[in-house]
């Protein structure tokens, strides 16, 4: 398994926060039965899915692209010190880890180019900001912040109204629009397009109204970040499985399902982030639906 990979001269590297965490069946897929783990168990290993308990192993990493010159961080993880009293795994984090990962890959914040946002939840935006005397700030001082203007919309109606639950918009998205530096965009927005060299928006919604994957096309190669369009390897086996948080789960299975075709179609690497070690991988038709490998 590999952290990062050439597509063409793209560069795609992941940015882990966190490797691996276990988490509850509850937390993701109420619908996983015993027989569906049993099914898949010889494929996929406990680390993934653990045959008897049902719990789901999770990573939380963002993407980085580097490609003429432009450094794109495609989604920001969970973030420090947010306040997150209704989910405990991720309140007040105090980790080093995420802007030691982009250091290891030999960038400062300051060199963050674009931030790209494949969609407002709370595990994808946190380190948009940071903590700086008591104000949240934006974390890349010279970036562009990049997100669909259809799921931006959907959030900020919400606020106000589920009460700490959009807290998330409130410190790490409403800041970065404050200082100017966000760019609301259709969901099949260009980033950049060269000849032979493309980094681009695709629409996947359903996990939320306006949820986008990212493309990354070199000299015809190809790598697609999903964002949360897929969050277990065992959804390859089974695209239509519900994961909890989807908003719409039947528009969310068939952007889930229409990715993996696309991906075991065309050959193109696929960068599932929430996938602990199989995080880059092809897909190929098997099982009940497609199998993954990693790279
Ligand atoms: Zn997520």
């Amino acid at each position: 398994m590999t952290t990062g990979v050439d597509i063409g001269a793209i560069r795609v590297d992941l940015v882990p926060e966190v490797k691996y965490r276990l988490m509850p069946k509850a937390f993701l897929f109420n619908d996983l039965t015993q027989d569906d783990a049993a099914r898949n168990a010889d494929w996929l290993g406990p680390r993934h899915l653990h045959p008897d308990t049902l719990a789901v192993g999770m990573a939380f990493q963002s993407v980085l692209i580097r490609a003429r010159g432009q450094n794109i961080l495609v989604d920001t993880c969970n973030g420090n010190h947010k306040p997150r009293p209704h989910a405990p795994w991720q309140h007040d984090m105090r980790s080093h880890a995420f802007l030691t990962a982009l250091a290891d890959l030999g960038l400062r914040p300051e060199d963050i180019h674009v931030v790209l946002c494949t969609h407002l939840h709370t595990d994808h935006v946190g380190w948009n900001t940071r903590l700086v005397n008591g104000a949240w700030v934006p974390t890349f001082p010279n970036a562009r912040y990049v997100m669909n203007r259809a799921e931006f919309d959907h959030f900020h109606a919400l606020l106000g109204q589920g009460g700490t639950r959009f807290a998330h918009i409130e410190d790490s998205v409403l800041p970065v629009v404050e200082a100017g530096q966000a760019d609301f965009v259709s969901d099949t927005h260009a980033v950049l397009t060269e000849i032979g060299e493309e980094v681009f928006l695709s629409p996947s919604p359903g996990h939320s109204p306006g949820h986008v994957c990212v493309h990354a096309r070199a000299q015809g190669a190809e790598a697609v970040i999903a964002g949360d369009a897929i969050h277990n390897a065992v959804q390859f086996d089974m695209p239509d499985l519900v994961m909890r948080a989807d908003w719409d789960p039947a528009m969310a299975a068939r952007s889930r399902r229409s990715l993996m075709e696309h991906c075991a179609g065309t050959g193109a690497l696929l960068c599932a982030g929430h996938i602990p070690d199989w995080s880059i991988g092809r897909v190929s038709e098997g099982g009940r639906a497609f199998r993954l490998a990693p790279v």
